[in-house]
């Protein structure tokens, strides 16, 4: 596709246009900036790919910049789990940056906004100044300490600093104008006291600057061109370009600030705070639980990242807020699934089936095919022999004509395997089916003779054989919420929809190649779906998670 007719969105728009209108291309510079008070969930895949994709579309510096400001909810196991989960998206940033690093910086600029007469040290309670703040119709009032001299401000902010004031007792407010239309601009707090040790400047302050004082600043002392951010902040746009006003040198680059829509995935809920609340309240066993919408939880779940970015590619960047179906995410994790996992058989509601005519203690292997879709995947070989386990699903003693699977009276092909009838079926006292007495047509097997010579019949089924089973922890996930958008009802908290059967621990029964499968290796159980190996599993137990179901289960698969 030639650049003139590829169709770009909006916010490569923007970049284009500023291009045209005299930015040059080696001023571009973007930033991912994630605040470490907890692990990054699908929506921040959105905002990953726009601004790492801007910085390899534009050959542009990307940083990652922690926004640390708040020391009460952040800490360094996220910004190492961030870090993780940026590099393992396929991302590189320029260089790693903090909010935190800044915060000297951020000092000198707000005590010359002081001197300036722009800032003031306010000493109401929290109650206080929501009460003054006004409504979007209707003016606020001034604080009766807005026109405190320059002097008294500095001083008090000094002791501010110095920390000889308690949390909540003072603010340094910027001072704009208390009646805008936008509220955000009613004399904003800049600085909070905080007793609390910082997980990078541990206990060097104890005054903490706000998030619309630190961000536009932060993207200004790096120099980033474009500030991408989502929709909530685009009424800050305003205050975010007020206070680059008060520190812009005109012979620097002045970073712009343009919002997209959050993403927002059906069936879960994308905030770090409701993340952390499953964590918390043990709905989940931890960050990375393989239920939950976050990167580790998806990386662990048995996701790749290219299924994640062709994802966030397919969605794009929105100008609104919208509700994507997570089965959209599902239908690019099997269509990367399906071109890279190796195809192997494992049984997970096991019949045993005994194969009258095959002699006892005989095992032969048989080669199958790793994956149909890579040759170069290569083959193995399964073993065969006369006591095999099938799903019981596949059987029945009567069906209709529709049912290709195992009848009695009927045949089927085993994967890769020889063509079995089944003869007889033994029952326990209750009435289920608890072995199926087959027998095999020994010149029948798989590969033995051109495609045209072998025998075909409708079903072909996966097994595997009885003595060279391997056992393994199997865990099968459902969605973890009932509710498509659990997040969104007035009435009621997210916690109420969630789904009490959203994992299931089973047994499974698995071709022995699997034994050296280590953690993270992704397989197509054949016909079942894709699995992973977790990482529980240890020397002698394997744990598998199902990753995704297949959407086709059997028709497809080929009578080989
Ligand atoms: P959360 O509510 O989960 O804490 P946040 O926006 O507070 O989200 P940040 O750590 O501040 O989280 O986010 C870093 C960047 O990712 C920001 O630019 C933010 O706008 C963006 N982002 C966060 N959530 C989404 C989402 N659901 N879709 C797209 N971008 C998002
Ligand atoms: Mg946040």
């Amino acid at each position: 596709m030639s650049e003139a007719v590829e169709s770009l969105n909006f916010i490569e728009h923007i970049v284009e246009d500023d291009l045209k209108n005299g930015y040059s291309k080696k001023e571009l510079r973007f930033r991912f900036p994630p605040e470490p008070n907890g692990y990054l969930h699908i929506g921040h895949a959105s905002s990953i790919c726009l601004n790492f994709g801007l910085g390899l579309r534009y050959d542009a510096p990307v940083n990652l910049r922690f926004d640390d400001t708040n020391p009460a909810k952040e800490e360094q196991e996220y910004v190492d789990a961030i870090k993780k989960d940026v590099e393992w998206l396929g991302f590189k940033w320029d260089t790693e940056r903090y909010a935190s690093d800044y915060f000297q910086q951020l000092y000198d600029w707000a005590i010359e906004l002081i001197k300036q007469g722009k800032a003031y040290v306010d000493e109401q309670s929290s109650e206080q100044m929501a009460e003054q703040k006004g409504t979007p119709t209707q003016a606020g009032t001034n604080s009766p300490f807005r026109d405190r001299s320059v002097d008294e401000n500095l001083a008090i902010f000094q002791k501010m600093k110095d920390g000889e004031f308690q949390e909540g007792t003072h603010v340094l407010r910027a001072k704009i104008d208390m009646a805008s239309s936008n509220m955000l601009m009613r004399d904003p707090i800049m600085y909070r006291v905080l007793h609390k040790a910082h997980h990078r400047t541990n206990t060097d302050w104890c005054i903490y600057p706000m998030y619309d004082w630190t961000h536009g600043e932060s993207d200004y002392i790096e120099q980033v061109s474009h500030s991408f951010c989502t929709l909530e902040f685009a009424m800050h746009r305003e205050l975010y370009d007020w206070f680059l006003d008060q520190v812009t040198d005109a012979n620097k680059l002045r970073p712009k600030q343009r919002e997209f829509a959050r993403r927002n995935l059906s069936h879960t809920v994308v905030s770090k705070r409701k993340l952390l609340q499953l964590v918390e309240q043990n709905v989940v066993t931890g960050w990375d639980d393989p239920r939950m919408s976050t990167l580790s939880g998806l990386r662990r779940r048995g996701y790749t990242p290219e299924s994640i970015r062709n994802f966030v590619e397919t969605i794009g960047i929105a100008k609104r807020d919208n509700l994507i179906d997570v089965s959209l995410l599902e239908f690019h994790l099997r269509d990367h699934l399906n071109k890279i996992s190796p195809r192997v058989m494992g049984v997970l509601d096991p019949v045993k089936v005994v194969i009258t005519n095959y002699p006892e203690g005989e095992v032969e292997w048989l080669q199958t095919e790793n994956n149909p879709e890579d040759a170069s995947a290569g083959k193995r070989e399964v073993p065969f022999s006369r006591e095999i386990y099938i799903e019981k699903e596949d059987f029945r003693e009567e069906a209709n004509r529709k049912f290709f699977r195992l009848k009695l009276g009927g045949e089927v092909r085993l994967k890769s395997g020889f063509i079995i009838k089944a003869e007889s079926c033994t029952k326990d006292t209750d009435g289920n089916i608890i072995e199926i007495q087959c027998t095999y047509d020994p010149k029948s097997k798989s590969g033995s003779g051109t495609e045209e010579s072998l025998r075909k019949v409708k079903g072909t089924l996966h097994w595997v054989s009885v003595a060279h089973a391997l056992k393994a922890e199997v865990r099968l996930y459902d969605r973890l919420f009932t509710d498509e958008s659990p997040d969104t009802h007035k009435d009621k908290d997210f916690m109420e929809f969630i789904n009490p059967n959203s994992l299931k621990v089973i047994t499974g029964y698995l071709e022995p190649s699997l034994a050296t499968a280590k953690s993270g290796d992704r397989f197509q159980f054949q016909r079942l779906g894709y699995f992973c190996v977790d990482p529980d599993s240890k020397e002698g137990k394997l744990v598998f998670n199902k990753t995704v179901g297949l959407r086709d289960t059997w028709a497809k698969v080929q009578n080989k």
